[in-house]
């Protein structure tokens, strides 16, 4: 009975806070969450510098991993980035537990072909800096280098029909920023 007083105060507590939550506190929250969920689903911010890197390497000959890295940080930084991350992530964790209701599950599980509605969040990502974005999220996921290559690979067990389309999209739109500041320094 002890117990279960202490729940209810906790519920209590749980509740006082989301009432008290603005608009400031969220939003370091979620950069927060977006970060730790990234690193918990094994995605370093350097495996999507890699893909930065493969995706300007031959428009910026002297192109330096850290360039690729601090474009991929300013992109993070973005909440609707943010957002789109932490959405993606949960759906992909709860279909890895069975934790969705079907017909969803199956086809997150499948990453079924016709589901697409991955896409559509990851294009949130690729719209932040401009439509260039979209040629590279085209390249980089017909020819998934590095760590997509790896979240491809449907034998891990895992569910990762958000996170590949997620990663895609941050890496081009890291690329988008960096051709656009390097036009703007010519
Ligand atoms: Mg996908």
């Amino acid at each position: 009975m002890q117990h279960k007083g202490k729940e209810q105060k906790n519920l209590v507590k749980k509740k006082e806070k989301v009432n008290n939550m603005t608009f400031e506190n969220t939003t370091d929250i979620v950069e927060k969450t977006a970060r730790q969920w990234l690193k918990d689903r094994g995605i370093s911010l350097m495996d999507i510098a890699d893909l930065v890197y493969f995706l300007q390497k031959r428009y910026h000959p002297d192109l330096k991993m850290e360039t690729c890295l601090y474009n991929v940080e300013k992109v993070l930084a973005k909440r609707e980035v943010q957002n789109a991350i932490i959405t993606g992530i949960h759906l992909d964790t709860l279909a890895e537990k069975g934790q969705l209701e079907e017909p969803l599950l199956t086809m997150l599980r499948t990453d079924e072909g016709l589901y697409g509605v991955d896409e559509v969040l990851a294009f949130s990502i690729v719209n932040v800096y401009g439509s260039i974005g979209f040629t590279n999220y085209g390249y980089i996921d017909k020819m998934k280098p590095g760590i997509l290559k790896k979240l491809n690979n449907k034998t891990s067990g895992r569910c990762h029909t958000f996170l590949d389309d997620i990663i895609g999209a941050i890496a081009a739109a890291a690329s988008s920023r960096l051709a656009h500041q390097a036009k703007d320094a010519e």
